[in-house]
């Protein structure tokens, strides 16, 4: 079997498209423009760059990108009244600070500080605590986003087999409440699973996130089965040239590929949908806020 490529970079590109159309209907009908708040603390060049992207992509979709650059050595007491100011602001819809934050700042900290209802990111214990318990909440942006690309490739889920590799409180376990609320019958895997190899093989679904490069093998994936590789994974590609390195997933590609119905390429298949579904989770902010209904097909 030769499997579909699921182009994340496309569909990515489609749920932007949704989010402007919202965003677009919002202004028109009700004056509202949303408001995306982003924090970032220091000068890491690797963050300064997400933050670069996400306030051009905020400002693309038509919502208002609001960037406050804070000095390396800020502290808890200066970020924290920043944070109170944005959670009060009416213009503002959601607020992500972005990690990592140096030593003296707690990352833990800093989300409970902001008001669940703008936590775009989907971190806060409420939100989480919603997800697990079935109600609606703010979901981690990555996570939603492989939800969308599985509804878009397999319709409904139910009843499936599922296996989330990896049990990150960013993606592992919720995406793992996310294919529950699917009703999947679901396994989440981690380092301490004895015989990944047989969890896997039974997976009609399987999403790796744990951050080790092509540490799934095709052959341990069912024929047909849908694969989601959510690693990064910088390795050395001397085939390029001296000191090139290149991108590759948690997932051998060219061997699930063989084996797999659809699968998520690296890059250009889950990484797109994670800014994508930031901005969706603002727009869905913004509609609650307001008690106006939610955008269809942008949230989980
Ligand atoms: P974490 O390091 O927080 O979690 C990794 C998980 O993998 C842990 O639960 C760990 O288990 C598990 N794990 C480690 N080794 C093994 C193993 N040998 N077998 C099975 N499970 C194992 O990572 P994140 O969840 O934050 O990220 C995972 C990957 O996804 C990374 O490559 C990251 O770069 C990428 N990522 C991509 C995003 C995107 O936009 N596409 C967004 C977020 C992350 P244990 O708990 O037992 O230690």
């Amino acid at each position: 079997m030769s499997a579909t490529i699921i182009d994340g970079k496309a569909f990515a590109a489609k749920v932007r498209g949704k989010v402007a159309e919202h965003v677009a209907r919002l202004q028109k009908d009700h004056g509202i423009t949303p408001g995306l708040a982003v924090i970032l603390v220091g000068e890491d060049p690797a963050s300064a760059v997400y933050v670069r992207n996400k306030g051009k992509q905020t400002l693309e979709v038509g919502m208002a990108s609001i960037e406050h650059k804070l000095p390396a050595d800020v502290s808890q007491d200066e970020l924290y009244a920043l944070i109170d100011r944005l959670n009060g602001d009416p213009q503002v819809h959601g607020i992500l600070c972005q990690f990592p934050v140096p030593d003296h700042l707690s990352e833990t900290e800093i989300v409970a500080r902001i008001d669940p209802a703008k936590d775009v990111d989907g971190l806060h214990v409420i939100n989480a605590g919603l997800l697990a318990t079935g109600q609606r909440a703010m979901v981690s942006c990555t996570p939603l986003g492989c939800l969308m690309m599985l509804r878009d490739t397999l319709g409904s889920l139910s009843g499936l087999d599922a296996v989330v590799i990896g049990r990150s409180n960013l993606v592992g376990k919720p995406m793992a409440q996310l294919l529950l609320g699917e009703s999947c019958t679901v396994t989440i895997a981690h380092s301490r699973t004895r015989d990944l190899q047989s969890v896997v093989g039974r997976a009609d679904i399987v999403v790796a996130a744990v951050g080790r490069p092509e540490m799934v093998p095709g052959a341990w994936i069912k024929e047909g089965a849908t694969v989601i590789d959510v690693g990064i994974n910088r390795i050395p590609a001397p085939e390029r040239g001296e000191g090139k390195t290149r991108l590759v997933g948690d997932v051998d590609f060219a061997s699930a590929a063989e084996r797999a119905g659809a699968i998520t390429p690296v890059p250009g298949g889950v990484g797109p949908m994670t800014i994508a579904c930031l901005l969706a989770n603002t727009v869905t902010a913004c509609c609650r806020a307001n008690g106006l209904p939610e955008p269809e097909g942008l949230t989980a």
